[in-house]
């Protein structure tokens, strides 16, 4: 499974640009153009394991700081631990949880009529979550990544990644982003599908 790398210099809060790296792939499970930045880290002693984060794309959240989902949020947090310690960005194309672009803003209505974030992707007549993790365990892979620090909430994350032959020495939790606008989705994830959320 060949990769390509292009250098991305990314803004890191106020600092000037930090050198990153930008990966495609050849050949992944699903087809999607799913991508990792790379940052190389400061200091590496024999013991440095990079930091991982495995982001789902949320063109809402990453791109426009909605603040229904705290996707923008925690997109940010990533890049500047990850920068910080070194180690990879996964961006996986699950717009949606899977459903894609146009489905989730017809998700989005429905939860506007009170059907909650898993509730309206089965309305739609989609799985509550579609994604799949097995491609992150591949693109790691594909880097020559095999231990990780992983950088999450959801317990679910962890567990394929384990599944798919990804060893994880810690868990290291993100953020917490309340706002009246998510406070309701944000539950949903941790009684639905036990995100560790203080909620
Ligand atoms: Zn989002």
């Amino acid at each position: 499974m060949a990769t390509i790398r292009a250098q991305v210099p990314i803004k890191v809060g106020e600092t000037s640009s930090i050198p990153a790296e930008l990966f495609s792939f050849d050949v992944l499970s699903d087809d999607r153009e799913h991508v990792a930045l790379r940052f190389a880290g400061k200091e590496k002693g024999q013991e440095w394991t990079p930091l991982v984060r495995v982001h789902s794309e949320c063109l809402t959240g990453d791109v426009f700081n909605s603040s229904r989902c705290d996707c923008g949020n925690q997109l940010a947090e990533s890049i500047e631990k990850v920068s910080a310690h070194g180690g990879v960005i996964l961006y996986l194309r699950h717009e949606g949880r899977g459903i894609g672009l146009y489905p989730k803003i017809d998700a989005y209505a429905l939860q506007d009529k009170g059907y909650d974030t898993y509730e309206a992707n089965e309305k739609l007549g989609f799985l509550d979550d579609g994604r799949s993790f097995a491609v992150a365990a591949e693109m790691l892979k594909a880097m020559d990544v095999g231990k990780v620090k992983l950088l999450t909430n959801n317990p679910e994350k962890e567990r394929l990644l384990r599944d798919n032959g990804v060893e994880i020495v810690e868990i290291v939790p993100t953020g917490v982003y309340k706002k009246c606008d998510n406070i309701e989705y944000l539950k949903t994830k941790r009684s639905k599908k036990s995100h560790n959320l203080d909620v």
